[in-house]
């Protein structure tokens, strides 16, 4: 069994590199289907998507533009207790295409403020593609157009995606045993 330690913690392999490659390819082709003609803006999440959207973009093959957002959280007085503020999009999205590429969506509440906040901008249509999500876990209604891959509700790292800030190098997926 592969493993990698970060930190305290240890991780087994868990989604090979191959087994990532497909799957965004997969993902990327729907998208060249569905949104042909539309002239999208893709909005990358920083930090964890770094890596799927640039994987993503490689096989995208539509006219479009993307850019990169952060999320900056501070305490609220929502029923999660965090609200997250999308921050850094430069673009006027008003009646535009947007796409939204997340690393993964778990509960969905991220995924939920990023989407209000980008309605209030105008959007005239909002997808979201995301590399992974854990339907287990899911709390919110939205609806999550394209997922690269399903997992367990368990705690991940690599391909983008942190533990304590390391990890985000790894080029396959492990998940913590
Ligand atoms: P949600 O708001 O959907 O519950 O959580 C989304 C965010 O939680 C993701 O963007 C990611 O930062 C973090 N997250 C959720 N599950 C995992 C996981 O298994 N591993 C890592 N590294 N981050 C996760
Ligand atoms: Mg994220």
């Amino acid at each position: 069994m592969e493993t990698v330690s970060i930190k305290d913690k240890n991780f087994r392999l868990s989604i090979t590199a191959e087994e990532i490659e497909k799957a965004v390819s997969e993902v990327a082709q729907r998208i060249n289907h569905d949104l042909k003609d539309t002239n999208p803006l893709f909005i990358c999440v920083l930090n964890g998507a770094f890596m799927f959207a640039a994987d993503l973009m490689k096989h995208v093959d539509l006219p479009c533009e993307i850019s990169f957002v952060k999320l900056a959280s501070y305490e609220g007085t929502s029923s999660t207790g965090k609200i997250k503020e999308m921050i850094g999009l430069k673009e006027d999205i008003t009646g535009r295409t947007v796409v939204v590429v997340e690393d993964i969506v778990d509960t969905g509440f991220t995924m939920q403020n990023i989407l209000d906040s980008l309605q209030k901008k105008g959007a005239k249509s909002i997808h979201v593609c995301t590399f992974l999500q854990k339907p287990e876990a899911l709390q919110c209604d939205i609806c999550v157009d394209y997922v690269a891959m399903k997992i367990p509700n368990e705690f991940i790292v690599g391909y983008g995606l942190d533990y304590d800030g390391y990890g985000r190098n790894l080029k396959a997926i492990y998940t913590l045993i």
